[in-house]
């Protein structure tokens, strides 16, 4: 094994560019088998996957009924592009329907940048032929992620993944997050939210609201360090999207399908989105599947039978009978063993057991209590909140996959947060798998 394992790393050296990795090639971990929530590499070690590959695998691994459900359309009509048509499009939409609890109608893509790409698309020409064509410019977070496309990236408000990229695509206004611990507005009742929420609000009119077609959101932010806001903020933000007439997207590639302890992200905040864009866990990663849900009446600016007025907006693979046959027995999975209902409670009780974290000197602040989504952000100094040197951050992580788990770290070092540890394990994880993760991780801390 140790020779063939040699000889697959130089391969990879040699054939394979990997996605975000610091070049490392002996650092990288050929995968060969995974289970429930573990994963095994070559050498046969196991690893508990306290990040669901890329915070998507759902369900877990190992789902023999959707490598049944993707063999078995595979076999009956393998593709037909969504120009027109076909059973598991029209199931999966009406299914996507229940989920959401509301009406919306689905465009389908492959990945969640393009879901993202096409709701700005949508938005744009929404505003367009409803007579306001100057409305044409998103609202976004810093430290938010919408994707790697232009646009997606000129949305994001990580500038280090933009960096030797730009130009990117313009029209794209940032704004502060919801960091309670480092907002400079005390928490007490959320006022650190609604300073960030207002910001908006302002940002709004400074931009003139003629020209502002929508707000991007992730109701939590994940990648950008887990920011559980307020429970006033999201339900603010559409009220000021409401005043200024601006479309709110939500960007629910992570939040949905019950990462956050509910269905979608924004439900914990009593407010309903214009538009839903999905990835991830829709087909919890076994197929690349993507969505953008978009309120009818928006839909319903685009059913004129002109030239000009549809959607001239074309992908070949999105909504593959496959991809969402995979995606039906994807949700049936979650509604059967009620993981959305497992993610809540488990999550409350992961949050707690990492309470006895607090007092740690470098632990400065602990987030999570919203699903099986948590983030510990580590710190020299719990006075200055001096973030802690990037390499003792990658050294928990580290300590962690030798003792078996893994969990995942933000990364954006020229902005100063790399200091943060997170966690989304697949939704399936039992109290005792959940048990292990928190042990190890405390102690590797
Ligand atoms: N939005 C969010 C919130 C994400 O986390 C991601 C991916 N991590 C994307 C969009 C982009 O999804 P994809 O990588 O499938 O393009």
């Amino acid at each position: 094994m140790k020779k063939e394992k040699q000889s697959l790393l130089e391969k990879d050296e040699k054939y394979l560019w990997h996605a975000m990795k610091k070049y490392n090639p002996e650092g990288t971990m050929i995968s060969t088998s995974a289970d429930g929530v573990w994963i095994t590499d070559i050498d046969g070690n196991k690893y508990l996957d306290g990040q669901a590959g890329l915070w998507c695998v759902n369900v877990g691994y190992g789902r023999e009924e959707l490598a049944d459900a993707a063999a078995k359309q595979l076999k009956e009509m393998p593709y037909y592009p969504l120009t027109q048509s076909h059973l598991p499009g029209i199931h999966l939409s009406e299914k996507l329907n229940e989920w959401l609890d509301d009406e919306y109608v689905i465009f389908y893509s492959n990945s969640g940048s393009e879901a993202n790409e096409t709701a700005f698309k949508i938005a744009r020409q929404y505003y367009q032929q409803t007579n306001q064509p100057n409305k044409y410019k998103f609202l976004s977070r810093y430290r938010s992620y919408h994707g790697s496309s232009f646009a997606t990236l000129a949305a994001g408000g990580q500038n280090q993944r933009a960096f030797r990229y730009e130009p990117l695509s313009p029209g794209f206004v940032h704004v502060s997050p919801p960091d309670c611990y480092r907002s400079p507005f005390s928490n007490e009742n959320g006022e650190c939210c609604i300073q960030a929420a207002d910001e908006i609000d302002r940002t709004i009119t400074w931009e003139i609201s003629d020209t502002v077609a929508g707000v991007i959101m992730e109701p939590i932010i994940t990648g950008g360090g887990i920011l559980v806001p307020h429970d006033n903020y999201m339900k603010r933000v559409r009220e000021i999207c409401d005043k200024h007439g601006v479309l709110l997207i939500s960007d629910e590639v992570i939040n949905g399908f019950g990462r956050t302890g509910k269905p979608f992200g924004f439900m914990h905040y009593d407010v309903k989105p214009d538009i839903i864009t999905m990835a991830k866990g829709l087909t919890s990663a076994y197929m690349p599947l993507a969505a953008t849900a978009v309120k009818r009446e928006i839909y319903e600016a685009f059913t004129s039978n002109d030239d000009y007025n549809h959607f001239r907006h074309v992908n070949t693979f999105g909504g593959s009978p496959a991809a969402c046959a995979v995606a039906i027995k994807n949700l049936e999975i979650m509604e059967k063993e009620d993981l959305v209902k497992n993610s809540e409670e488990l999550g409350t009780w992961l949050y707690e057991e990492l309470q006895e974290l607090k007092d740690h000197p470098n632990v400065g602040d602990i987030r999570g209590g919203k699903g099986l989504l948590a983030g510990i952000e580590l710190v020299k100094d719990k006075r200055t909140k001096e973030p802690i040197e990037e390499s003792r951050a990658a050294k928990v992580v580290a300590r962690c996959k030798e003792k078996g788990v893994i969990i995942g770290k933000t990364s954006d070092t020229v902005a100063g947060y790399n200091n943060i540890i997170t966690m989304s394990p697949p939704l399936s994880i039992t109290k005792e798998e959940l048990h292990f993760l928190v042990t190890t991780l405390k102690e590797s801390i």
